[in-house]
Parts: structure tokens; sequence; C-alpha cells
């Protein structure tokens, strides 16, 4: 059926500037420039990766939004026109990549710091030392010492910790969502910088061998790769339930893209589909959860800690507070702005919470519970910056994920065609030609670069509060003040309005 849809992008090539050095053509994914005598472009295929315009030697390109004006409709808007048009085409689910762009509160945004003043001093992150480093895993209700001042030893046993030396943690994506280079510039950033990658679901390539002490291994529905192998290969382990960006519902990686190396790691036959069913067949109440979490902890010996990632939906405080009663030493939240490498629109960008809110109900609830300490929490989906882990931190969360970050960082454009498998920056692909696009030593150097710098700007974030160790902010809401927030989401959130002292 021939489209009526237009394009979304408009490509401009200044043809005086142009060397016809056909980079451009070369680069392009997705076919959108081609040579015929000299560049053109065929907007229709344009995704603005942005990936000619930043390698053409003469600027000669620009994208821009194809500057179609549409009949003004707040309730048709351009975007709901288009997806009608689209499905009157396909007849199809439309899918999509990356995390929920609508424009839903960002209470990270509506969320400020506080600051020393006079009457409490603050600290010169550059004179002195300031502490991001962070263990996850089941604390203990009290520690018991045993000896004498001399000879003094601890006598609680302590249940296994990982420590973090930012508290940061690399969000899980498997190798298949994206390339084997991708994963292989995460572990090599995680490693250097003292912090963890995530295999996602997809198994652990044998080219990580020399990282694992550094990678959180996943069980998911699928069960992609898991042996006692894989299992005891980890820092921890991580059971997913759910993902933020597509709750409730399984994945899919398509057969073409199950070559031999990923038929390989996932164990699955070259060319099939790798299915992960929406729910984890043995697993249907807190009581299945607790015994695939001691069946793991058995495996391991009880070295690592299991953790257990949820996507952030309506009950998430009473479902993080089953998991962490079911024995899991760390419980993960993702909220409904996670990426994904696919997912249905429709799930993506309709169903989920904010992870804001979600961190500070189930915070709340597991003190009420008096069972904080009996598991860390990490969160994730929609992680952007440093004041972001900080206000997170401060809401109650030990560490955040980022992946959406991550990805920006290697090259990503965030123009949400993960699901092509065409990533023209050799990230969310399997094609051989696009995969070495991407330097594995450069992506873990910019990896590293992005990570120091958050470091840096925490330190600076918490000297400014008059705290020398990330681990005294945990929790800390009342440095926390809102704006422009209705009083509901301020109580939810736990925190005063601006302007409101102690
Ligand atoms: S990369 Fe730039 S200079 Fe080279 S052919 Fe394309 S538009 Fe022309
Ligand atoms: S990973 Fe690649 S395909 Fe996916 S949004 Fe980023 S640039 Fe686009």
């Amino acid at each position: 059926m021939e489209s009526q849809l237009p394009a979304e992008f408009i490509v401009n090539i200044n043809h005086e500037r142009c060397r016809k050095c056909k980079r451009c053509v070369i680069n392009c994914s997705f076919s959108a420039i081609e040579f015929k005598d000299k560049v053109t472009a065929n907007n229709r295929q344009c995704v603005a990766c942005h990936r000619c315009a930043t390698f053409c030697p003469e600027n000669a390109i620009t994208i821009i939004h194809n500057p179609l004006d549409y009949k003004d409709g707040y309730n048709w808007s351009p975007e709901i026109r288009k997806n009608i048009l689209k499905q009157a085409e396909s007849g199809g689910i439309i899918l999509t990549g990356m995390g929920n762009p609508r424009p839903y509160p960002i209470y990270w945004d509506h969320m400020l710091i506080d600051a020393c003043q006079v009457t409490n001093p603050s600290i010169d992150p550059l004179r002195e030392p300031m502490e991001l480093r962070t263990y996850l895993g089941a604390k203990p209700e009290a520690l018991e010492f045993e000896g004498d001042i001399d000879n003094i030893s601890l006598k609680t046993e302590l249940a296994p910790q990982v420590k973090l030396d930012i508290p940061i943690v690399f969000a899980a994506m498997s190798y298949g969502a994206i390339s084997l280079n991708a994963h292989k510039a995460l572990a090599m950033a995680a490693k250097r910088m003292g912090t963890l990658m995530n295999t996602g679901e997809g198994g652990l390539h044998e080219d990580l061998a020399g990282y694992t002490d550094r990678i959180i291994v996943q069980v998911a529905s699928g069960r992609f790769g898991v042996t006692s192998k894989y299992l005891n290969n980890s820092a921890l382990v991580e059971i997913k339930i759910g993902q933020g960006a597509k709750p409730g519902i399984g994945g899919h990686l398509p057969g073409e893209k199950v070559g031999e190396d990923i038929s390989k790691t996932r164990m699955i036959p070259v060319g099939t589909d790798a299915l992960s069913p929406a729910p984890h067949h043995d697993i249907y109440s807190i009581e299945d959860l607790s015994q695939l979490i001691y069946a793991i902890k058995e495996t391991t010996d009880y070295k690592k800690p299991v953790s257990v990632k949820i996507a952030a939906v309506h009950n998430v405080a009473a479902i993080a507070s089953g998991i962490v009663r079911a024995g899991a030493d760390i419980v993960m939240i993702d909220g409904f702005r996670g990426g994904t490498g696919a997912a249905p629109m429709v799930i993506r960008d309709h169903v989920g919470i904010p992870i804001e809110l979600a961190l500070a109900a189930v915070d709340d609830r597991l003190r009420q519970e008096g069972i904080r300490n009996r598991a860390s929490i990490l969160v994730g989906g929609s992680i952007r910056q440093s004041a972001d882990v900080v206000k997170a931190i401060a809401l109650g969360a030990d560490a955040c994920v980022i992946g959406t970050a991550s990805l920006i960082a290697m090259g990503c454009r965030v123009c949400q065609k993960c699901y092509t498998g065409n990533c023209a920056w050799g990230i969310a692909t399997q094609k051989p030609e696009l995969v070495r696009r991407l330097n594995p030593e450069v992506g873990a150097d910019r990896l590293c670069n992005l990570l120091t710098a958050w470091g840096h700007e925490i330190q600076e974030v918490l000297g400014s509060l008059g705290i020398n160790a990330i681990e005294s902010l945990r929790g800390s809401r009342e440095r926390l003040r809102g704006v422009g927030l209705s009083q509901e989401t301020l109580d939810i959130l736990g925190i005063k309005h601006a302007g409101i002292g102690q």
C-alpha cells in the first residue's frame, strides 16, 4: 500500500560545500542518502540519527523536522494522526525503541537540593576527601563485635555485599538487543570505574570472561544462557520480573538477529525467535519467587546478592515489600521512562508510573515495615544527569541505574529505531559492518568520562550540602524541596514545598 505519511525529517545538502566524498552515503544505514551525480536525500527514510551530519567533513548536511503545519487540534495532535495513518497502512502494533517521550511531568525537575549557608559549613570537595563508595546487599539489623579493644573482630555474619566506587550502575541491556562491542565497552568501563554492567536477559558472551566480577547476570523469563556457571560468573544475580519501558509484557528477539554468536550465548538454535514470555512460568506468587531466589542462592553458595527487578507500577510498594520478604538482597525498580530495544508504543507510552514516585513509595513502605535494611534499592528509568542521581539517593535509593544515558555517551542519538537492527552507531545492531563502527575501547573511554564527570558533580553537590559521603545522603528527604507540585505529590515524595524551612 502506498504510504500517505509525509517525511518526518528533511535532509538538506549544501551542494556548494559538498566535495562528493560520499562519506554520508556510506554512513547512512537507513538508505536515506544516495549518490547520483550528486548527493541526494530520500527524506522518508531519514530517522535523524545524525550519523551523516557528524561525519561530513564539510558540515554540508543539516537535518530539520519537516516543517509541515497540521490543522490545529489539541485532541487530534499530529502524532495521533500520524499513528492512525501508520496503522491504517500496516494493520499492526506500532513498535518503537528507547524510552517514553511523552510530556508527563518529570518530577526530578520539580525537586531542588538544599545547600549549607552560615550556620552549617559546606565542604570543599577539592580539599577534603569525598566518599562516593556504597555497598549493595542486605545489611544486618545491628553489628555485634567480639574480643577486646586490642583485638576486636566482627561477630555478625554479613550477607554478601558488592562494592560500588560510584553509585551508578549500567542498566540491563542484552547481547542481541545491543551489539557485542557495546557490551564490551560497558564491561570495560564498569571494571575501570568500580561499578557494574548487566548482561540483560541475553546470556554472557565468552569474551566478557575477564569482567565477571563486575557483571550482573540476569535471569529472565526466557532463561536464555542460564547455567550454574553463568550464575557463579557474576558479581550478583538479578531476576528480571519486569521492565519500565514495557511492564507486564515479554520480549521478542527476531530469528534473523540470532546468528552463531547469539545462538551460543543464549543457548538457542541459530535463526530461531528468542521469545521471553510475559510472566516467568514458574512464578505466580511471592512464594514462587522466593523459591527461585533461594535456588539461585544455593547455586551460588550464598556468596552472591540476588536482586529482583520490577517495573514501577501502581502497587509497586507492596510488591517490593513482598520481594524483600521473599529473600531478595536488592530491589531494582525501573520507571516508566526506561529505555528498550523494542516495545509496543501503546505500552511504552501509557503503562507504568514515574520512578520518582515509585521510589519514594517503596522506600517509605520498607521503612514503615522495618525491613528497609534487608535490601538495597536500585532505581532507573530516566536518570539523565548527576542531579537526578543525587535526588534519587536523597529520596531513598542506594544507587542508580543508567541505560539510555550510557548509550548516548557511546554515540546513540535517541532516534528510537533500535528495533530495526540498523543502528548507525553500532550499538543496537548485529550487522557486522555496523557493529564495527563502535570501537569498544573508545566506547569505554566515553563511558568512563561520563561517570567521572558525574562523580565530580555529585561530590560538588555533596560538598554544598555539607556531607562527605554519599551514604550519609541516603533517604535525607529533608534536603529536598518541591516546586510546582501539588500537596498530594509532595506527600508521596515525602518532601516539603520550597520556601518551607526545617
Ligand atoms: S559527507 Fe558531506 S561532503 Fe561528503 S558527500 Fe556527503 S554531504 Fe558531501
Ligand atoms: S541505539 Fe542506535 S538505533 Fe537505538 S536510538 Fe540510539 S542511535 Fe538510534
